[in-house]
């Protein structure tokens, strides 16, 4: 079946959460360093991301629910592989597990997508199969040919392969590089892999 639309994941997909991950650590007190570990043990124990401050034995600073992405948070090929996807004729998407503070950034920012949406917005988590149907429901497609792309493969690339999407994994950020690629999913380095990637399912 051939491919009508693909929906990227925000974190660590699109943009760049180190500079929000220093400026949680300095919040807290914290050395990034020590953040960077904790992140890896939550990781590592399939846990949900704050469970890092449990581990560290520091509350969750405030600054949590605060921060907004900058332009500058963007990794240098979102921009480019967003416009390259669209060009292919597909509808596309951005998606993610976020708050609708950053929805409203995410759509304040015009990037070149034709759907914004968030976990929040839409009343359903990742991995949650909800969140997949809502995609599916934006889409205007099959589930066949909504493709996801998303760095982490507990809660984008086996809940869309479950969802029957075609799923990319972007092997990048901690939990790219840390969690194995499952059956079925394609891996790709790098966003700028994502549209010859597309077009040959297309
Ligand atoms: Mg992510």
């Amino acid at each position: 079946m051939a491919l009508k639309a693909v929906f990227f994941d925000v974190g660590e997909t699109l943009v760049d959460e180190e500079r929000w991950w220093r400026t949680l650590a300095d919040s807290a007190g914290i050395e990034p360093q020590a953040l960077w570990a904790a992140l890896g043990m939550t990781i590592e124990r399939g846990e949900e991301h704050d469970a890092l401050w449990r581990h560290l034995g520091v509350a969750q600073p405030d600054a949590w629910a605060q921060i907004v992405y900058d332009m500058a948070d963007l990794y240098p090929d979102a921009l480019a592989c967003l416009e390259s996807v669209r060009s292919l004729g597909l509808r596309v998407g951005v998606a993610g597990n976020q708050s609708t503070r950053l929805e409203e950034w995410l759509r304040a920012a015009r990037l070149p997508v034709d759907v914004v949406a968030s976990s929040d917005g839409l009343g359903a988590r990742k991995p949650d199969p909800a969140f997949f149907a809502a995609l599916v429901e934006l889409a205007g497609c099959a589930p066949a040919e909504l493709a996801y792309v998303g760095d982490r493969v507990d809660n984008d690339v086996v809940p869309a392969l479950r969802a029957g999407m075609p799923a990319v994994h972007l092997r990048r950020g901690p939990w790219g590089r840390l969690q194995p690629t499952p059956p079925g999913a394609i891996a790709v380095a790098s966003l700028a892999e994502v549209p010859p990637t597309l077009a040959s399912m297309s």
